[in-house]
């Protein structure tokens, strides 16, 4: 059955300040909408100009608030100006949506040592960062990273990528030890294949490397499970990975 959002949205990010990396395009773009739908203040991370003031009209359009911030998640002095605005503009962070990531698609022996150290700076290093510099401005409310299946299964030529989802899921866990969940949460989703120019644009896709075998999801699916755990709905749920690839891990 094809996925029907709800027709009348419940308010469960009313006035909250969500901070949402990579919501310029794709999955993080969704959920930005959707924190919009539910009277969520949105901060629009990414790099490009033009798509994030989309993002900023679709969020307005959705009835909530935006705010684009140009950032590259992977400079550290970009990250702290962009929690800095965010404080400046809204006084608070609630929620912290951790969506930005590369791909690179060399095989190991032969991959770049620079091409290792950027990756890890957009996919992992920004997520502990930003969780620095977000948390003290965090009372109650949650952090999403989001990971992927290739954390638990994968193919050859993303080591890099595989590797900084599994150490994702084993962040989440960890921070989840150090912050008492009535704090602050902390979970992560593993998407599985989700129809976004990241899945489309993948050279292993592309090549039949990657099968991609059954039902491919909308970034709207995506966005529900992680307003969910984003959500005082999930108030008992931390430190955990959700999958969301409607079933692909659990194949044979
Ligand atoms: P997408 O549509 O290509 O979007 C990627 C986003 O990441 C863009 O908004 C891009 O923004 C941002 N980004 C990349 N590098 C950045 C940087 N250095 N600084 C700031 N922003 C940066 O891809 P997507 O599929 O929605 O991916 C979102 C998340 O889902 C990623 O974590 C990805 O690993 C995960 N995922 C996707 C799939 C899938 O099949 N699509 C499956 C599993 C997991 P700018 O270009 O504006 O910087």
């Amino acid at each position: 059955m094809p996925f029907t959002p709800i027709t009348a949205p419940s308010r469960r990010f009313q006035d909250k300040v969500c901070f949402v990396t990579g919501a310029t395009s794709g999955i993080g773009r969704a959920t930005a909408v959707r924190l919009g739908r539910e009277g969520g203040r949105v901060v629009i991370i990414g790099r490009n100009k033009e798509e994030g003031q989309e993002s900023v009209a679709l969020v307005e359009q959705a009835g909530g608030q935006a705010l684009f911030i140009r950032c590259d998640v992977g400079k550290d002095a970009d990250l702290k100006r962009a929690v800095e605005r965010t404080i400046k503009e809204w006084g608070r962070i609630d929620v912290l949506i951790n969506n930005a990531a590369m791909m690179t698609f060399d095989p190991i022996a032969k991959l770049d040592p620079k091409d290792w150290d950027q990756l890890m700076n957009v996919n992992l290093r920004a997520l502990f960062r930003l969780t620095q510099l977000c948390l003290p401005h965090m009372q109650g409310g949650a952090i999403v990273a989001i990971s992927s299946v290739h954390s638990f299964q994968t193919t050859p030529n993303v080591v890099p990528y595989a590797a900084s989802k599994g150490a994702m899921d084993a962040f989440v866990r960890g921070l989840s030890q150090e912050i008492p969940h009535t704090h602050v949460r902390v979970n992560s989703v593993a998407p599985g294949a989700v129809d976004t120019p990241m899945l489309w644009s993948n050279p292993n896709v592309k090549s039949g490397k990657e099968k991609i075998t059954g039902q491919v999801g909308t970034p709207e699916e995506i966005a529900a499970a992680v307003c969910f755990l984003a959500s005082s709905e999930a108030s008992f749920i931390n430190g955990t990975t959700l999958a969301v690839d409607g079933g692909r891990l659990a194949a044979l």
